[in-house]
């Protein structure tokens, strides 16, 4: 039974008490019969009031098709605005979403970021899923460069695209030498004789200078 206080409160335009009586026809415990379709309607009404959760829960039904349309560019815009509001659960998702490209053009890098988030709040299987994902970036990124000739030191705010000279190939395939994410700005960091970072603007082997390129760069 969904308890009558919180049934009244949710009919009388209460935004959280609409979202838990969504839960409830979601979940179907107490007597509650699964609903989804009545979940769905529960959510919207939230949603309409601007109830974050609602949007994550509405988010993933536009995703699975669970008593709405499936609807990829809603469960996009719904769980987008969730995960700004750094809800795990909807970060989760939506890195899925940019992992597979579904709503949103796919986006490995961004999939890991999020992921890596949802995994620092300790939302179940973020961290196992970021590394997976990451393995994939490692595995096309090596491929990528390996197709690439070496001609000069190329980054983009996320990764290093092509290189300049053979060691630093090696480097960048090693992830001696890495693009991070900096207070600053996304920087090329490599590393000094005793192993600490740092910042580089040429290249430590061959002397030609970081040219920054779009990562959609072809070659
Ligand atoms: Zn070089």
């Amino acid at each position: 039974m969904i308890p009558e206080s919180m049934m009244r409160l949710a009919e009388e335009g209460d935004a959280e008490a609409q979202y838990k009586v969504g839960i409830a026809y979601c979940l179907g415990h107490d007597g509650v019969a699964v609903d989804y379709g009545e979940a769905a309607a529960w959510f919207r009404k939230a949603v309409d009031l601007g109830f974050l959760p609602a949007k994550r829960e509405l988010g993933i039904m536009h995703l699975t098709g669970d008593g709405v349309e499936v609807d990829a560019a809603k469960a996009y815009a719904y769980l987008s605005e969730a995960a700004k509001a750094m809800d795990p659960n909807a970060m989760y998702h939506l890195a899925l979403m940019y992992e597979q490209g579904v709503g949103v053009e796919a986006d490995l890098y961004e999939a890991v970021k999020l992921l890596a988030y949802a995994a620092g709040v300790g939302y179940p299987g973020a961290e196992e899923e970021a590394e997976r994902v990451n393995d994939i970036i490692t595995m096309e990124r090596v491929k990528a460069l390996k197709s690439r000739p070496l001609l000069n030191l190329e980054v983009s705010e996320v990764d290093v695209m092509a290189a300049c000279c053979q060691p630093m190939f090696d480097d960048m395939v090693n992830e001696t030498v890495v693009v991070m994410d900096t207070f600053a700005g996304p920087q090329l960091i490599g590393e000094d004789e005793d192993g600490n970072d740092l910042t580089l603007t040429e290249c430590p082997h061959c002397g030609k200078p970081v040219r920054w390129v779009p990562r959609d760069k072809r070659y």
